[in-house]
């Protein structure tokens, strides 16, 4: 299918600006989020997901599409990823904005592992394609998906490039201190045993628009940023470079998530393995979808967790106070190795929503310079200061946009310079 108007070539003198529109995909393995995205203004201009790809029996595969205020939704049959990607590009066609008169500058493929490979996006061919799917070994349960979307999104999208974007890159700039795990070191270097860090397109992305919002540099500012949302990490950035964070080989350590247990004793895996008969595979199930707040509490989602917790439910209130416990103890470490912390942000579908949280964790932090002022906690809106003027440390929330975040990468990678509105020509 060709995407490219009259001329072999993108179109950067369209509506959307200098250069024009990015398709972001985020192909998970039963799903396929799309967002059509200004990569200056930063406005979604479409945006889908197509989910239950190629599950058997009697459930259809559904899409939906948002395009300037109006959502229509299928239900169809989505066989595999290929498909998925011609039903989205149907969606384009019929119901808008056709993507030939969107100026598509570049595909973008959020990759979740990159290893030590990618610090940073990179413009797809053959043997990048390759070198993720090299990497399938350290993230099993997403980068075979990821090379999916990619080939059937190359098959079908071939007239403008398309751009890697991984999900651990900001993290390869940690010290070498953080992201060695204190295991036999032949062994970890022989399997790639370190910890790389996940969310990074956002952590990163956040840590940018303190700043931006601040009329801050960040290289001047130490920043703690909590990306709270299904999944969920913790990063301590100085001056822009990350010094720590709290996912590691895998997504699956750090902070207490929805379905994810977050750290854990390792031993807990050998006892069970050993007294409960259970297989790797179904300890990688127990830790990664059968535990967090869903196996404490039997909801991974907040909004049903409040609810529990209002109706007097002890498992959901409990559950709410470990996460809150290990996310405090996140901070506290944060602090102590940044020495300065300037900023704690909160980001993402439980930091940007849920006020409960927030002062939560900041609760009994005043001796430490942290509080919430209550009044402008519970205010809702975009990037916002919710800390007292008081405090040393500014307490904020701000949306995090991953799909903006990706889209600006995808420019940078093409054209290397960052996305302009005003075109110069000559
Ligand atoms: P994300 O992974 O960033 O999309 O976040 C999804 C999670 O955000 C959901 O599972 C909920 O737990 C949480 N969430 C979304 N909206 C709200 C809300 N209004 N209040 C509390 N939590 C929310």
């Amino acid at each position: 299918m060709s995407i490219v108007p009259e001329s072999d070539r993108p179109n950067p003198y369209s509506a959307y600006g200098a250069h024009g529109s990015v398709l972001v995909l985020n192909s998970g393995s039963s799903s396929l989020k799309y967002q059509l995205v200004n990569p200056v203004g930063g406005e979604a201009i479409a945006a889908g997901t197509v989910e239950r790809i190629g599950e058997s029996g009697s459930s259809t595969g559904i899409v939906t599409h948002t395009f300037a205020g109006n959502r229509t939704r299928r239900e169809l049959e989505v066989p595999d990823h290929g498909e998925a990607l011609r039903l989205a590009l149907g969606m384009f066609d019929e119901i808008g904005p056709r993507l030939a008169d969107a100026g598509i500058y570049a595909v973008g493929h959020r990759v979740v592992h990159g290893g030590a490979e990618f610090s940073g996006p990179v413009v797809v061919d053959d043997d990048v394609v390759d070198r993720i799917e090299a990497l399938v070994p350290l993230a099993p349960l997403h980068n075979p998906a990821n090379v999916q979307g990619i080939r059937v999104a190359r098959e079908l999208l071939g007239d403008v490039p398309h751009v890697a974007v991984f999900d651990t890159a900001f993290f390869q700039a940690l010290p070498a201190e953080a992201y060695t795990y204190a295991i036999d070191r032949e062994i970890a270097r022989e399997h790639d045993v370190r910890r790389y860090g996940f969310h990074g397109t956002s952590h990163q992305y956040v840590a940018g628009k303190v700043a931006r919002v601040l009329g801050r540099r960040v290289q001047d500012l130490n920043t703690i940023v909590l990306h709270l949302g299904n999944g969920a990490s913790a990063s301590a950035v100085r001056g822009g470079v990350p010094v720590d964070t709290s996912m590691g080989m895998t997504p699956l350590e750090g902070l207490v998530m929805g379905t994810r247990s977050g750290d854990i004793d390792p031993a807990v895996v050998f006892h069970l393995a050993r007294n409960a008969g259970m297989s790797i595979d179904e300890l990688d199930t127990l830790l990664n979808k059968r535990s967090g707040m869903l196996g404490l509490s039997g909801v991974n989602d907040f909004r049903e967790l409040r609810q529990l917790i209002d109706d007097g439910d002890d498992d959901a209130a409990l559950a709410f106070d470990v996460y809150v416990h290990r996310l405090t103890k996140y901070v506290g470490a944060y602090a102590a190795l940044l020495g300065r912390v300037d900023v704690i942000a909160f980001t993402a579908g439980v930091g940007e929503n849920d006020a409960a949280v927030r002062a939560a964790v900041c609760a009994g932090l005043e001796n430490f310079g942290i509080a919430v002022d209550a009044d402008r906690n519970a205010a809702r809106g975009g990037e916002r200061i919710i800390s007292p003027d008081w405090a040393k440390t500014l307490v904020m929330v701000v949306p995090t946009m991953e799909e903006l975040a990706i889209a600006r990468q995808c420019v940078e990678a093409v054209d290397g310079r960052e996305p302009t509105a005003a075109v110069t020509t000559g």
